[in-house]
Parts: structure tokens; sequence; C-alpha cells
């Protein structure tokens, strides 16, 4: 779990009940010997201005390169993706990369327009039922890549019908717009210990 910033206690929680052992991570020696790693939300600007500082970003990009699975949720998913479409903010700071997506920050809006959606989740884990998902300050996926299976559309803030990817795959990345960590709903953590596991 990175714990540099945001939303790391509930993440643990999460991770945990989904039977995964789980350490915080504040410097690259702690990465050894990990096979996934969750990037939680909270600001992207700020996780990684400190990541940068102690060279974490290109440590965890290596580390994935050996075989760690990566898990960014919300300001975490911003950190993962190849482009990020308003990236004015944080064009001065290295981000992890490698999952292609071109993502816009605060893409649905302001803290106001923080939401909860159900959303249908393909390969969950245990049962079909819809996934409550909640969205603060979201980053919006507006494009993704040959390469990434969109595991969850939501049509919110989009004209009727359209509708766009808020959870996506590509091989041991995962990523989220919404906070998974928020409910008591462990399914997304569960499939992602099981990426990590290798199963
Ligand atoms: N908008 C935030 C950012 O750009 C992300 C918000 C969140 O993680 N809840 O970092």
């Amino acid at each position: 779990m990175l714990a540099l910033q945001g939303a790391v206690a509930e993440h643990v929680r999460a991770l945990q009940s989904s039977e995964a052992e789980v350490r915080t991570v504040r410097r690259p020696a702690e990465l050894e010997g990990l096979d996934g790693l969750v990037v939680p939300g909270g600001e992207s600007t700020t996780m990684a201005r400190l990541a940068a500082s102690v060279g974490l970003m290109e440590a965890i990009r290596e580390q994935h390169d050996a075989g760690m699975a990566v898990f960014g949720t919300c300001a975490g998913l911003i950190l993962l993706a190849e482009s990020v479409a308003d990236a004015e903010a944080l064009e001065d700071f290295e981000r992890i990369g490698g999952l292609e997506v071109r993502v816009r920050r605060n893409g649905y809006g302001s803290q106001l327009d923080s939401f909860t959606e159900d959303l249908s989740v393909t390969d969950l884990p245990g049962d079909d039922a819809p996934l409550s998902a909640v969205f603060i300050r979201a980053p919006l996926i507006e494009e993704v890549g040959e390469g990434v299976e969109v595991l969850a559309v939501s049509s919110a803030g989009t004209e009727a019908g359209e509708r766009r990817p808020v959870a996506v795959r590509q091989g041991l990345l995962l990523g989220a717009s919404f906070h998974p960590e928020l409910t008591e709903d462990t399914r997304l953590h569960q499939l992602f210990v099981e990426m990590a596991a290798g199963a």
C-alpha cells in the first residue's frame, strides 16, 4: 500500500479483508518482494511530488516491469495513466505510467459534484451484484488503448446513452476512477489480490 498521502487506512482495511498480507510503502526499498501495490486516491500532484522526492515512481515502474501488479484508484489512476489531458499541474513530476488511457483530472466536476453510482463490473469475484462506487473529484477516462479491458462504464455527466469507462485493466495494471475503499464491498480489492497472486 503506497502510503505517502491519501486514503490509505481504508484501502488497508479492504485489502486485509480480502486476505492479503499488507504493508505500507514510503520508500523504494519497501517495494522489495511485493506482489502488488495499491496507489490510493488523494491528490495526484501532492502524491507525485512526494514520490518523486524519494525516487519512488521509477522504482514502482521497475518493480512492475519485474511482475508487481499495481491498482490505481482516483488520484492513483491519474498516476498510472500514460496520458493526462490537463497535465500542467503534474508536468514537473514523474508519474508511474504504463496504463494506456488518457484521463482528465476532475473530469466529473468539483467536490460538490461527488456522487455514488451502482455499477455493473465484469469479472468481480463472488457474485454479479452491482458495485456501489463513490466518485470524488474523479478523473474522467477519455480514451482507452487497444490493450485495455473496460471492466465497468458509467453514463454520469454524459448526454443520454453515452457511457465512459470507469474501471479498466491491462495486464497487471488495474485502474478505477472511483473510490472502492469507501464502501464495505471489497470485491474489486479481491479481484486485485487475485491478479497480484497470479490467479
Ligand atoms: N482530483 C484529484 C487529483 O487530481 C483526485 C481526487 C481523488 O483522488 N479523490 O489528484
